[in-house]
């Protein structure tokens, strides 16, 4: 029934009706029907239920339900034993949606005191009048809808739905600019007047202040200092690369030290350049695939730091002690440390930590990630003797939010991060019009992750993850007992369940869903390619799923036929699908909650189409028609597999995964702070230089090959010898990207030109 029923989908009245009598001739049937009826004359709207395997689905799938009936005696059975199961469900969904039980008085007496703490009331449905029954359900719903609505964004609804004029910015006013053009019309028309509405500003003081985390903004963000775990949390509306440059302005003094984890975003190296902070790396593994690993934990302990200190240009022979350690957690690729084992490892070298959480956001929220992130435990008992923490999280990434929510939580531990004197560096870079929507976006995110939302939406989300995971290794297994190729998954080979260790395939999904120990990074397994962990160091989140396609070794050299990822990379675009990031052989697929179940098996398909069309060579015009059309001479007459082989041929030929290889794991010599290349870069210092001509210079700016989107030099570091691994790989990239039009790579600070790369150096 619950199919068939139209819902309305906006935030109406809307309650589920589970009663198996509804149809009967009795006066049970007659009175659930009246009580229908006297729903609909309340604009309540009633889906109704009349299994209990159908009114388990709606529960699932609709969260609109705003109340729910349950018939105690559902299907007769003297147990109630189907009543019991779907409460158990709803609660396991939701703790305070109302619940409540139909029944006859008499039955009362025997309901256990379990079910009633979990129900709201009952209705006797044979005593009570209609007009009453219909009532308490409404009031039901109204305190429910009270209770749903975070605060801020309870507070915007509430002032965008009730105000009137407006005489301040933004200059728009409720979105009435638009309508006065054709265009803006359009613009209105496309995005509703509701967005338009509650685009409010900073003037409105119902709402509070971002700045000064008053009214209802503070209030959310206290809320979201709750349900994240931290002392304090603090909004940002400008990305997580705003909210590291905060963090980085509010704990780094000009000349200070900070170690930062070399597998950084642009943002800190913005955050170095900013405050004139000299830097130290923390230089992460890399693997075969061009993954970027964790940081060994040899090289966090306190001798290897002073050790790091003591050799670099930009540290040597000062007695500074680090003030800020910067670590990424989880990386792009979904490795996540034990978080408290960095902390304990860091202590000794330094009082603040930075865990760059942007991919992390959901890490609390599911006890599959225990101790892998920062803000663990309650922070009410958080013990206080280890180094602060800041944790900064892109809560649109892995989270529901509009994009540019970000927020900064943090542990205040051995160094003090007073309020007064963070909140300088957080007005420093906000803006002082923030976006309101973007505001209650994030405020959203903290209610929908609040109680037992957080551990269902993840949960779901590593299940969808996990089925897909093993359907590809299936599907590996078949074709390799054919002799025949498939992708595979950078995934454990086996995992272990206490003392047995069994095949991945082979594991119980839930298993791989909920024990921590099968995403392990175990030092002595093959599958990673990372040497030198520790046991419970790092595990992989897996719903961070990267399938890798033939021809990289696990030795780290290119076997004698590979298929390159770019080429599925373009096939799948060219079949609507969009990974998250394509290296030389291996695509990133994101798992978010998000995803809608089986939304994966479109992806299975479109790889199965393209082993087909591999195989079979079909011509590039029909395999890849928008490539073919717009490069005919180079790709006119060639077939899929024609391409792969010419590229993977070429692969061999310039070197250049093993030469990215080779670049990434050295540090380059360092000539001057990230701030002094960036004073002389708008002095007009330097100049373009082709590759030849950068040998021995500085760069001026960061080089960043995307992917993996790492600095390969970060601005003030040297190029090296012409023949040293930096040019090496960039002269063997160029060298590829000549021969495959469309191919191009994108390297952040490398100019193409008609004479080849260019990048500005002094
Ligand atoms: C994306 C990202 C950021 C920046 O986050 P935005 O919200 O896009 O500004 C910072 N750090 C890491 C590791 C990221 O991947």
């Amino acid at each position: 029934m619950a199919g068939q029923d139209k819902k309305p989908k906006t935030l109406g009245l809307n309650v589920l009706l589970v009663c198996d009598k509804l149809q009967e001739p009795t006066a049970l049937g007659r009175a659930a029907r009246a009580l229908l009826a006297d729903l609909q004359t309340h604009d309540i709207h009633a889906t109704i239920s009349l299994t209990a395997a159908d009114a388990q689905d709606e529960v699932e799938s609709d969260p609109h339900l705003q109340a729910i009936i349950l018939d105690w005696d559902l299907h007769q059975d003297s147990g109630h034993t189907h009543a019991k199961t779907l409460l158990k469900a709803i609660r396991a969904r939701n703790a305070k949606v109302p619940v409540f039980l139909l029944a006859e008085r008499n039955d009362a007496a025997h309901v256990p005191a379990e079910v009633m703490s979990e129900a709201d009331g009952f209705i006797w449905l044979l005593e009570d009048s209609m007009e009453f029954i219909s009532s308490r359900i409404l009031a039901a719903m109204r305190r429910y809808r009270q209770l749903l609505l975070p605060p801020m964004f309870g507070a915007l609804t509430k002032f965008a739905d009730e105000a009137e004029y407006s005489w301040h910015t933004p200059g728009h006013t409720g979105g009435s600019a638009f309508l006065r053009s054709p265009a803006g019309r359009m613009f209105y028309d496309y995005f509703g007047e509701k967005l338009l509405r509650a685009d409010l500003s900073i003037s409105v003081a119902d709402l509070g202040s971002l700045l000064d985390h008053t009214g209802p903004i503070g209030a959310a963000e206290r809320y979201a200092a709750h349900v994240f775990g931290s002392d304090r949390s603090y909004f940002v509306t400008n990305g997580t690369s705003t909210a590291n440059r905060v963090v980085m302005t509010a704990s780094v003094a000009r000349g200070e030290i900070v170690l930062a984890d070399r597998n950084a975003h642009k943002s800190i190296e913005h955050g170095l350049a900013l405050t004139g902070a000299r830097p130290a790396y923390l230089l992460p593994y890399r693997n075969h695939l061009g993954m970027i690993g964790p940081i060994p934990p040899a090289s966090l302990a306190k001798d290897a730091i002073a050790h790091n200190l003591a050799i670099s240009r930009l540290t040597a022979g000062s007695d500074d002690k680090p003030v800020l350690a910067i670590v990424t957690n989880s990386t792009y690729d979904g490795l996540c440390y034990n978080a408290a084992r960095v902390e304990e490892l860091l202590s000794p070298s330094v009082d603040k930590i930075l865990f760059d959480e942007a991919w992390f956001g959901h890490a609390r929220f599911n006890t599959l990630y225990h101790n892998h992130y920062a803000m663990r435990g309650e922070a009410s008992e958080a013990n206080r003797t280890g180094p602060s923490v800041f944790a900064t999280q892109s809560t649109h990434k892995l989270l529901a939010a509009l994009s540019q929510a970000s927020m900064v939580h943090l542990r205040e531990r051995r160094a003090k991060i007073e309020h007064v004197r963070f909140n300088e560096s957080l007005m420093m870079h906000a803006s002082t019009s923030p976006n309101y929507a973007i505001i209650a976006s994030t405020d959203i995110s903290s209610a929908m992750m609040d109680g037992a939302g957080g551990q269902l939406l993840t949960s779901e989300a590593i299940a969808e993850a996990v089925s897909f995971r093993q359907t590809m290794a299936r599907l590996q297994a078949e074709f390799a007992a054919r002799g025949d190729w498939f992708f595979g998954v950078w995934q454990p080979d086996m995992v272990r369940d206490g003392a047995t260790t069994l095949p991945f395939i082979d594991a119980p999904a839930e298993m791989l869903a909920e024990q921590q120990s099968c995403w392990a990074l175990e030092p002595d397994a093959a599958w990673h390619g990372f040497s030198g962990l520790e046991p419970g160091y790092c595990m992989l989140d897996p719903i961070k799923v990267t399938l890798t396609t033939p021809g990289m070794a696990r030795s780290g050299k290119l076997e004698d036929r590979g298929i390159p990822a770019p080429l599925l990379n373009h096939y799948l675009a060219a079949h609507g699908i969009t990974p998250e990031k394509t290296a030389n052989f291996s695509i990133l697929f994101l798992f978010s909650i998000g995803v809608t179940k089986g939304k994966w098996g479109s992806l299975v398909n479109a790889l199965l189409d393209f082993k087909r069309d591999y195989d079979a060579n079909t011509p590039l015009i029909r395999a890849l028609p928008q490539l073919a059309a717009l490069y005919p001479a180079a790709y006119g007459a060639m077939g899929l597999k024609d391409l792969g082989t010419a590229m993977f041929a070429a692969m061999k030929l310039t070197a250049y995964p093993e030469r990215l290889q080779e670049a990434y794991n050295f540090l380059p010599q360092p000539e001057m702070i990230p701030a002094e290349a960036h004073d002389r870069l708008i002095r007009g210092e330097g100049g373009m230089a082709s590759l030849s001509a950068l040998a021995g210079g500085v760069a001026a700016t960061a080089i960043v090959p995307y992917p993996p989107g790492i600095p390969l030099l970060m601005p003030g570091e040297n190029f090296g010898a012409i023949d040293g691994p930096v040019l090496r790989y960039l002269s063997a990239l160029e060298d590829f990207d000549k021969r495959f039009p469309g191919f191009a790579h994108d390297t952040h600070g490398v100019e193409p030109s008609e004479a080849g790369y260019q990048a500005l150096r002094y």
